[in-house]
């Protein structure tokens, strides 16, 4: 199991941005934390500590909070959750607000893994995206995390931005390869509906992004990364290869791994998504709302929620399971979905399930068998949003 833990303030909204984040809450941080921890304790309590490998924090900025809550945080975890000693424990961070004294802490705290919101290298993008932070307070930050003993460090970046050249996303791929990251986490932009870009783009003050702009950076993305010894193991998502084995990553996300591989996962914070007993549900959305919900110490007899948003709750059919294993599982472009994995979790075959899909995906040359195990071609790689689709539940 893995535990993802919102921390939903930022000092200011990127014009991109719809996630349940804030800029003017910073008041409620320190009660927010008390709320979280007590989360924490009543979810561990109520699964009667279940084993987990992994904690993530996201945002939101969770770099927002002092280090110290953070460690709080990740103390009520080792107590209430049955947390292995070699638990990924990774904080997103933003390059504007780290220091090397906060590095360090988060060190010391247990955390062993960064992920940097860095977005792009060039600064008039940066100021455009409305980012807090150069391309050389980014620089700088990878280099102080260094130095307080982190070595598995990500980078968000993100291509396909309306008006970026080829040659633009090359020079700020370039200058990530250049800080020698163990991952990179690249994402196609998308114009969330309500955010500033989308009524930008509305009122014709900006183009919208180029779809055929942005394929041709993922494609020299997908060469680039391979010549410089990065193996693609998630459609978005590349880590250095282990010496001597070019198909391994060394250092892949474990908690990311985690939702590919349609595990169960809870979602501590406000409107944190869970998936745990075969039901998905969300918490409750707005930052005081949350608080008081947890403080009120009442779940619902099925499920551990002290913060649940009853309009959130899905329980999960065998089919809707089914569908997301292949969709989730394909997304893992070496490791595919197995035959066997599959008939094992749902006493049904790949083929008596999916047979006539897949054999119309083979045949198009978007899947291919390696083994036992189910993947995108390469062909399939590019057209993935389609190969995708065709296992929706009817
Ligand atoms: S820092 Fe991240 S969460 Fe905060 S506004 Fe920007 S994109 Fe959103």
């Amino acid at each position: 199991m893995g535990i993802y833990i919102h921390i939903p303030f930022c000092a200011a909204r990127c014009i991109y941005c719809d996630f349940n984040t804030y800029i003017d809450l910073d008041h409620l941080k320190t009660g927010y934390v008390d709320a979280a921890q007590r989360e924490i304790e009543m979810v561990g309590g109520a699964l009667n500590r279940p084993p987990a490998q992994t904690i993530f924090f996201g945002g939101g900025t969770p770099t927002a909070l002092a280090p110290e809550h953070l460690a709080r945080l990740i103390d009520a975890c080792r107590r209430v959750f049955d947390l292995s000693p070699t638990a990924e424990i990774t904080v997103e961070a933003n390059p504007g607000s780290v220091s090397a004294e906060g590095l360090r802490a988060l060190r010391a705290a247990g955390v062993n893994r960064l992920s940097f919101g860095v977005q792009s290298f060039d600064d008039a993008t940066l100021r455009f995206l409305g980012r807090i932070h150069s391309a050389d307070e980014a620089r700088q930050a990878v280099d102080e995390a260094r130095r307080a003993g982190f070595d598995n460090i990500n980078l968000d970046l993100i291509y396909g931005l309306p008006r970026q050249s080829l040659a633009e996303w090359q020079a700020t791929l370039e200058a990530a390869l250049a800080l020698e990251p163990a991952h990179l986490s690249l994402y196609a932009l998308i114009v969330e509906p309500g955010t500033p870009l989308q009524r930008s783009i509305e009122r014709g003050d900006i183009p919208p992004p180029d779809d055929d702009e942005a394929a041709a950076q993922y494609e020299w993305t997908l060469e680039r990364l391979a010549r410089a010894g990065y193996t693609q193991y998630e459609i978005s998502n590349w880590a250095l290869a282990q010496p001597g084995d070019d198909r391994t990553p060394r250092l892949a996300s474990q908690h990311n791994l985690i939702y590919w591989r349609n595990q169960f996962y809870v979602g501590i914070g406000a409107g944190a998504h869970s998936y745990v007993r075969g039901v998905r549900y969300a918490n409750v959305r707005h930052p005081q709302t949350y608080m008081r919900a947890v403080m009120r110490e009442q779940t619902p007899d099925d499920l551990p929620a002290p913060a649940l948003d009853p309009a959130t709750r899905d329980p999960i059919d065998v089919a809707l399971a089914q569908s997301e294993q292949m969709m989730l599982g394909l997304r893992l472009v070496r490791e595919g979905v197995s035959a066997a994995q599959f008939a094992q979790r749902f006493g049904a075959t790949l083929e008596a399930r999916f047979g006539a899909t897949i054999d119309a995906l083979l045949a198009r040359g978007l899947l291919m068998w390696d083994g036992d195990r189910l993947h995108l071609t390469r062909r399939g790689l590019l057209l993935a949003n389609q190969v995708m689709a065709a296992f929706l539940p009817d």
